[in-house]
């Protein structure tokens, strides 16, 4: 069994364990046993943290010197790309990514976008001269500068934890942002590797730190409630999004959130290659624990049989396609953990309860492993207002809609809580781009393109989030802009 190398915290500049020495367990989603132990880390220890951090903020160079701050985060950029081997380790075994994933989403995508950030962090007008106005008698001249946010609180989720930890962490350090990295129970040394490799690039103290714990909400709550803290960057739930919206208001922080989905694809009628277009909707990728895929499909009512049974013989097929974690064409292999297995297994069971048709999978899979594996699973004629067409499910479960016609698939499409991302099918690219204006979510693919880019924002509407993380709209989340005016 792959062990591997037990994490330590980052505070202050110093690699560490925690107070007392506390560790926890990293459990394998592919096998269920532990792979290694992480710093359970305390109060006292995040207290540290956020001390260090503001410390680093008010009384260092840090915001205001751009060049050395572009020039060590170039490093710890380096040191990421250089360290790849370690992070697809730990992405295989810690957050049980397949193969397949890791060259995407995992590792391989987030590390591609790294230097994309830079030619960003290149284009920020950091001053902008404003002239000369005369306002109630007075002649100023004016100029506006952007400035860092100030202590920005990361918290991250497990699912595609280093692609998060990447748009969050590079943008709010070269905004001149300082930073405390509140990882994932699940995944804390997809964390505990950036303050290792930070420290090995020499940072300056308190600039960066990871505190990790085995407490899902201490430690978060900690950095959303005080007030030394000045910005929460947060990616998760949506419930979770909501209370820290709640516990934030006390010290009225900046709060920026990206949340769930329930991310609906529409495939009309006049879609030249149907069948491929329905085929390729099956929620298989990292086990369907995207928080930007796809889980609602909506078909046409006149073409509802022939998707059906498109995806009937689909997952029949992908059935020995999902669970091998050498397979480097592999994309799914187990979810994170029994909670979220038992979870997933909850709405399967609402589903058949609610009276929609099992079409494939909705099975525990204890011979694909000993870890947390769920079948591809696709439910037919089911209407949006069920329980998995409204609920993230987070797992690999498709729900299949029919529509009636177009404005009936728009009306379905943003019937939802959320709005994070979505999908148009058309032959007509004046249609689909209509469909496409219509949806109310953050980003939408037509024919298969891809939303997902460094240099695009990505954010939700609706609750699916407030703010963008990536382009040049993800900097200014940890930019703060200031008017100055001096007497002309
Ligand atoms: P989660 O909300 O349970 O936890 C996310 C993080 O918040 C963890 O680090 C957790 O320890 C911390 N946390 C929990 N309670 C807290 C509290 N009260 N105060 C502060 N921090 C707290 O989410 P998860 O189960 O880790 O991840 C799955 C969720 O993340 C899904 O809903 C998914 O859609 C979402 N997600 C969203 C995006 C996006 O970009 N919109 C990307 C990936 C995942």
């Amino acid at each position: 069994m792959t062990m591997l190398p037990e994490g330590q915290l980052y505070i202050d500049g110093t690699l560490r364990g925690a107070e007392g020495g506390k560790t926890y367990a990293d459990i394998s989603p592919w096998t269920g046993e532990e792979i290694g132990r992480a710093p359970d880390a305390s109060a006292a220890d995040m207290d540290e943290a956020i001390a260090a951090a503001r410390r680093a903020f008010d009384t260092t160079d840090w915001p205001e010197d751009h060049a050395r701050r572009r020039e060590l985060v170039l490093k710890l950029g380096n040191a990421l790309k250089a360290n790849r081997e370690k992070l697809v380790q730990i992405a295989r075994h810690e957050v049980g990514s397949p193969m397949g994933a890791v060259h995407m989403a995992q590792v391989d995508g987030p590390l591609a976008f790294i230097d994309d950030l830079f030619a960003i962090f290149d284009a920020i007008e950091w001053e902008r001269p404003m002239g000369e106005k005369v306002v109630w008698g007075v002649n100023s001249t004016r100029l506006l500068i952007k400035e860092a946010a100030g202590v920005v609180g990361v918290i991250t989720p497990w699912n595609v934890p280093f692609y998060i930890t990447v748009g969050k962490v590079i943008p709010a350090l070269l905004a001149g942002c300082t930073v405390i990295v509140k990882p994932a129970p699940d995944t804390p040394l997809m964390g505990t590797i950036l303050g290792e490799l930070a420290a090995e690039v020499g940072f300056p103290a308190g600039v960066l730190n990871v505190v990790t714990g085995e407490d899902p909400v201490l430690l978060g709550e900690m950095l959303v409630t005080d007030k030394r803290v000045d910005l929460i960057s947060f990616t998760g739930s949506t419930g979770v999004g909501k209370r820290i919206m709640e516990k934030g208001a006390d010290t009225l922080k900046r709060i920026f959130l990206e949340l769930g989905g329930k991310s609906a694809a529409i495939v009309l009628e006049d879609t030249p290659d149907f069948a491929t277009a329905v085929a390729q909707s099956i929620v298989c990728f990292h086990a369907g624990q995207g928080c930007a895929t796809i889980t609602r499909l909506l078909v046409p009512r006149s073409r509802y049989d022939e998707a059906v049974a498109v995806l009937q013989a689909t997952y029949a097929h992908y059935d020995t396609m999902w669970g091998d974690p050498e397979d480097p064409t592999n994309v799914m292999g187990p979810v994170i953990s029994a909670r979220q297995r038992d979870r997933i297994m909850s709405y399967i069971e609402s589903g058949k309860a609610e009276g929609a048709r099992l079409l494939h999978g909705g099975n525990i899979r204890t011979d694909k492993g000993d870890g947390f594996f769920i079948e591809p699973t696709c439910f037919v004629d089911v209407t949006n207002e069920m329980k998995i067409a409204r609920e993230e499910i987070f797992g690999p479960v498709l729900v299949v809609i029919p529509f009636e016609d177009e404005e009936d698939a728009i009306r379905i499409a943003n019937d939802s809580d959320y709005g994070l991302s979505g999908a148009v099918r058309s032959g007509d690219p004046a249609r689909a781009m209509r469909v496409a204006r219509r949806i109310r979510t953050g980003t939408v693919g037509i024919n298969g393109g891809v939303s997902i880019a460094s240099d695009l924002p990505f954010g939700g509407y609706k609750q699916s989030g407030v703010g963008k993380e990536w382009g040049l709209e993800g900097f200014d989340e940890y930019l703060e802009t200031k008017s100055i005016a001096i007497a002309a």
